[in-house]
């Protein structure tokens, strides 16, 4: 196969990003909140689809957009996105605060130095909060004890133009589910008439109790299963978003008792034919995933065989003798969830959205 020499990048390996595929999810959201508003979750630089490309595919959809980098969200500003915009970790120093003022960011105010320092600042209109409770998660969020003084402080401080009640479930994604975080936050919100933020991807899609007024799916959007180990992405009509791909750029065949690749953690039982695939950990791909983790050779699913390196891993072709040099693959994506994937290195699939590494040129399709 002849290549065109200047590309934007010679090396085979590619991601393609579908706008379609990712519209199509919030359009599931959408469903699934029935009349709550969905923060649209794109911290992480879009759990590594790419800030701006992913929310300019949602920008005439979304309600608003939810993310912890203040950069990004002047960014996403500068840009021309005006929809709402949620600070999930808030500001991490007062000083930021003139900038939510100037930008429109709501913060989640999660502790009490922060809420002393929002009542604080010099800040010319009130502005939008959001109060962050503990309901069990032990990691941010403000004990149920402190909540009646800190509103009665936001009240008197005539800053805040709207409280709004938000927390994080710890395990929405599993059999444990959430009543019981459910029932603490319905005794410290009950009487205050204030509307609530509780759910992500997994609360959205298993537990209608939990939409509130505004839900924070973020990995659904993607297409990722928020709770891989009950249902498939499919199985909630969820479609792949990132498609990783690369090409086949050596073949060899091997003899029962050769091994395969660093470690020699592979020895074959038979004669084999495998190909090696330009995907490597510096692209992104899990080095965790083992011999026999899945993937697609010209579409059709085979495995890959031994250690992942750097730049290349190794795939049985035994089965498929069609396939050789320039042959495509899909490490994950469309006909290849990234759950199942993810599965084989014992992680999940936002993990390996995220390392998808700067090297790797994205398309849009
Ligand atoms: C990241 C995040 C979400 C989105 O979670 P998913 O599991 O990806 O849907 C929701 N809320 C908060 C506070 C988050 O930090």
């Amino acid at each position: 196969m002849i290549r065109p020499v200047v590309r934007s990048c010679a090396r085979p390996i590619h991601a393609r990003f579908s706008a379609a595929a990712l519209r199509h999810n919030h359009q599931v959201a959408r469903r699934h909140a029935a009349s709550a508003k969905l923060w649209s979750v794109v911290k992480a630089n879009a759990y590594g689809h790419g800030l701006m490309r992913s929310a300019l595919a949602l920008a005439d959809v979304a309600d608003g957009f939810a993310l912890v980098e203040l950069e990004n969200a002047i960014a996403l500003r500068a840009a021309g996105i005006r929809q709402p915009i949620l600070m999930l970790e808030g500001f991490y120093s007062a000083g930021e605060l003139p900038l939510f003022a100037e930008h429109g960011l709501i913060p989640v105010l999660h502790d009490s130095w922060q809420v002393d320092a929002f009542c604080a600042a010099p800040l010319r209109a009130p502005m939008a909060v959001y109060l962050k409770l503990n309901i069990g998660m032990n990691r941010l969020g403000l004990n149920g004890t402190e909540l009646d003084s800190v509103l009665a402080k936001l009240v008197a401080s005539g800053r805040t133009e709207t409280v709004t009640l938000m927390a994080h479930f710890a395990d929405a994604d599993s059999e444990a589910g959430i009543a019981r975080p459910m029932a603490r936050f319905r005794a410290l919100s009950a009487g205050r008439h204030l509307p609530v933020s509780l759910a992500n991807s997994a609360a959205l899609l298993r537990f209608p109790d939990a939409r509130g007024q505004w839900a924070r799916p973020g990995i659904m959007l993607y297409g990722g299963s928020p709770c891989p180990d009950l249902q498939c992405a499919a199985g909630y009509d969820l479609q792949a978003v990132m498609t990783l791909g690369s090409e086949i750029i050596a073949v060899r065949e091997i003899a029962s008792g050769d091994q395969v690749g660093y470690g020699s953690t592979f020895t074959a039982d038979r004669a084999m034919r495998i190909g090696v695939a330009a995907c490597g950990y510096a692209d992104g791909y899990p080095r965790h995933a083992g011999t026999g983790t899945p993937i697609l050779v010209d579409g059709r699913r085979s495995r890959t065989i031994g250690r992942v390196s750097m730049d290349k891993l190794c795939v049985d072709l035994s089965d498929i003798p069609s396939a050789g040099i320039g042959t495509p693959v899909t490490l994950w994506g469309e006909g290849l969830p990234a759950d199942e994937v993810a599965a084989a290195a014992s992680t999940i699939s936002y993990e390996l959205f995220c390392a998808l590494a700067p090297r790797v040129p994205v398309t849009e399709v």
